[in-house]
């Protein structure tokens, strides 16, 4: 081991002092290059004091200077796109191109950041009654904290604190701890960037650091974006702590392709949305429901443009797919493709025990495409995220629909169709956050919010866009009168006030 990661508290690196520390494996060769320093709870309320101590400046600071500094971050995280990728792709493993969408996706929404002027702009009615005025505005909560997967370390972190930031807030990141390089970068440009010392902290770890998070009396309120399990128990105990909780958890993203659908466009669709980054995303496509005759057609059509797929380490230019986060993963993977027979699926393409040459201790997995797959298949109705597209068929539009809806995740969904009636019925239909026609991923732009329905998302408020800013700011009204000097006293009235 040769680097160690530490926390970020107060606008200075600080060392770990509680002795724990976790690995971080390089996914393309399974070599350890890396530890990171694990929080106790002494040091997570060292993170959060830091982040109070800076509210009582930050939270009265001026829009203007807050935004000055977020333009200069801006400047800086477009600098260092590069840099910050390659950080992502050597603890995460996914290919470059890919790790710098991953940044540009992050910008955008600093993009927005930068515009919070507009948004916390407020409201006004004159004159509600006799010289009396109301104004509606909205004001930062105080230590906010983000807790956030393994799968975006920089877009992810980049959901949450950008906006709460600009809002006024201080914040605490718990970054995955599989991969806690970028948001220490991250940090560091901020203060680059000149963000006073303790409005953003990074403080690493596991459960130890997330529980005291989710306990801290000075923590109002926590975003999350993970699986499922962790989600619900992030919202029942920070809602049981009096926080507001944003959850954002897994996900199981079903593509319904209808007869009339451009074949050749969905499986092109179909294949970039289920083995991109190896299927480790909360919006990738693992499940295609096929409707009418054209299964056999589409299957094939899968499976031609799946084989040419080209895997290897992500710093290679000519890799399209690198490794799986970690060995223990990838095994979990393929553990679900060795049983897909059993479970009566039709195995068209196994990718269990795919190595490749010269990193053969990588965390490496094939393409994997299942057939026929029925819905009482383990393989259907996990979240397996790993480059493994299940497809199910449908007699008819309703029946598939149904199929989707029953599934208890509704992250994203997506039709695929020539039917401007169908994809219609289906904007409606569909029990999902974030719905697509002819569109695979329909991740929302920074400026709507993005965010799933069901077991994708516990709390009220998606994340980013205009549910961001209301998520970390809350509301205030003032009545105000201020009486002509010409005016005679109103005199005492103690009637119900008009
Ligand atoms: P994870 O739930 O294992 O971990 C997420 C965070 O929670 C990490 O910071 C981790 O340290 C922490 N954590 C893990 N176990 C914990 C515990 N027992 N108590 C407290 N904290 C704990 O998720 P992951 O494996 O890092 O990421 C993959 C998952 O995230 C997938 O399920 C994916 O769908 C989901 N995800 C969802 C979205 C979305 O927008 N809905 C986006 C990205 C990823």
């Amino acid at each position: 081991m040769t680097n160690i990661v530490n926390h970020w508290i107060g606008g200075k690196s600080v060392e770990g002092a509680s002795g724990t520390y976790g690995p971080v494996t390089d996914p393309a060769t399974g070599a350890v290059t890396t530890k990171v320093a694990f929080a106790s709870v002494e040091e997570v309320d060292a993170a959060v004091a830091a982040a109070r101590a800076a509210f009582a400046s930050w939270g009265q600071s001026s829009l203007a200077q807050r935004t000055q500094i977020l333009f200069r971050f801006r400047a800086l995280l477009d600098a260092h796109r590069d840099e910050i990728a390659a950080l992502i792709t050597a603890e995460h493993g996914k290919v470059h191109s890919d790790a710098l969408g991953e940044v540009a996706r992050g910008l955008e929404i600093v993009d927005l950041a930068c515009g919070i002027t507009v948004q916390l702009k407020g409201e006004l009615s004159t004159q509600v009654a006799s010289r009396v005025d109301v104004a509606a505005i909205r004001q930062p909560l105080g230590v906010v904290a983000g807790i956030t997967p393994f799968n975006f370390p920089a877009m992810v972190p980049m959901w949450m604190f950008p906006i709460a930031i600009a809002c006024g807030n201080t914040f605490v990141l718990k970054p995955s701890e599989k991969d806690p390089s970028a948001s220490v970068r991250l940090a560091e440009l901020l203060s680059e960037a000149g963000l006073p010392d303790g409005v953003f902290n990074v403080v690493h770890g596991d459960k130890v650091a997330v529980d005291r998070l989710l306990e801290h009396p000075d923590v109002k309120a926590v975003s999350f974006v993970g699986s499922t399990p962790i989600a619900r128990h992030i919202h029942t105990t920070a809602s049981a702590h009096g926080k507001r909780v944003q959850a954002l958890g897994g996900a199981k993203n079903h593509m319904l392709v209808l007869p009339d659908a451009d074949l050749d466009a969905a499986a092109d669709a179909a294949v970039s949305a289920a083995y991109g980054s190896a299927g480790e995303r909360c919006m990738a496509i693992s499940a295609v429901v096929a409707v009418g005759s054209i299964g056999d057609e589409l299957v094939e059509k899968i499976r031609e443009r799946a084989e040419k797929i080209k895997i290897g380490p992500g710093n290679d230019p000519a890799s399209e797919m690198g490794p799986l986060i970690t060995r223990a993963h990838r095994d979990k993977v393929a553990s679900y493709v060795r049983n897909a027979a059993a479970e009566g699926c039709e195995v068209v393409l196994d990718g269990t025990g795919f190595t490749v040459d010269g990193h053969e201790d990588g965390h490496w997995i094939g393409i994997s495409l299942l057939d026929r797959v029925p819905t009482t298949a383990k393989a259907y109705q996990d979240e397996i995220f790993g480059p493994v597209l299940c497809v199910l068929r449908a007699g008819t539009y309703e029946e598939g629909v149904a199929l989707i809806n029953a599934s208890p995740f509704g992250n994203g969904t997506a039709i695929f169709t020539r039917d401007g009636g169908a994809a219609r019925r289906f904007q409606l239909e569909a029990e999902a956050g974030m719905v697509g026609v002819n569109v695979p991923i329909p991740v929302p732009v920074g400026y709507h919010s993005f965010g799933g329905w069901k077991d994708s998302l516990f709390g009220d408020h998606h994340i980013y866009g205009n549910d961001g800013t209301h998520f970390y700011t809350r509301g205030k009204v003032v009545t105000t009168r201020w009486p002509d000097p010409a005016d005679a006293p109103a005199g005492v009235d103690l009637g119900f006030p008009r």
